[in-house]
């Protein structure tokens, strides 16, 4: 899997702009238990390049897609990061791998908990996942240095930027439902000036409106 991934960063180059997995994502990525992450049945494919059914109509994301998400963080040990969107907990296990605590909110219950519970077993002490809308973010633990988006929003959530700390980066695929969206990186400086960069046409599932 890690071989197929660092394939996909070789032919994506030109769009990313990085040429391979950083160290620090391609050990996370070596290292997380993806069949455990997997929904039943699927673990003879869990270390494929491909993304998978997790039931209610969600989907565990390609892992080239999270090695990447998770690189354009720029992740390092000392971030607390933000993932909206807990699905089957894979991405979660990857940033935990690197940073210092995550948080991750999920507005489906069952998928929500199921993920807890896995996580749990699998030993990840820094891993707090919250059913709830992404959309608000979680003000409660708010700053955070890095926030991974694994759902497309319309456009880029205010309570998520407004929670993203000065020299923090989000990456968000922006774009309408069921059409190609832009997998975006967002920077705010040091003086709270926002940026943003395109880096690749994706395919997510939406970020549904929270009620
Ligand atoms: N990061 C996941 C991929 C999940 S797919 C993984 O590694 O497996 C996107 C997830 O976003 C789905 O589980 C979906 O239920 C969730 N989601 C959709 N809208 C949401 C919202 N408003 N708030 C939080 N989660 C949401």
């Amino acid at each position: 899997m890690v071989a197929e991934i660092e394939a996909t960063y070789a032919d994506t180059r030109a769009l990313t702009g990085l040429a391979a997995m950083s160290p620090r994502v391609r050990a996370a990525m070596a290292k997380v238990e993806r069949h455990r992450l997997v929904a039943a049945g699927q673990q003879a494919l869990a270390y494929r390049n491909h993304p998978l059914p997790i039931g209610h109509g969600q989907t565990i994301s390609q892992p080239y897609i999270v090695a990447l998400s998770t690189d354009l963080i720029a992740p390092a040990p000392h971030m607390v990061a933000l993932e909206v969107g807990t699905g089957s907990g894979y991405q979660a296990a990857v940033l935990a791998e690197i940073v210092k605590q995550v948080y991750s909110i999920e507005l489906l219950a069952p998928l929500g908990h199921e993920a807890a519970l896995r996580l749990k077993e699998m030993g990840y002490a820094n891993i707090e996942v919250r059913i709830g809308d992404g959309y608000q973010g979680w003000p409660e633990r708010a700053p955070f240095d890095a926030i991974v988006v694994t759902a497309a929003a319309p456009s880029i959530p205010p309570a998520l930027l407004a929670q993203l700390k000065p020299g923090g980066r989000m990456v968000i695929p922006v774009g309408a439902t069921g059409e190609v969206q832009r997998l975006l990186v967002v920077t705010k400086d040091a003086g709270g000036t926002v940026a943003q960069r395109e880096v690749l046409p994706v395919r997510f599932v939406p970020l549904v409106p929270g009620k």
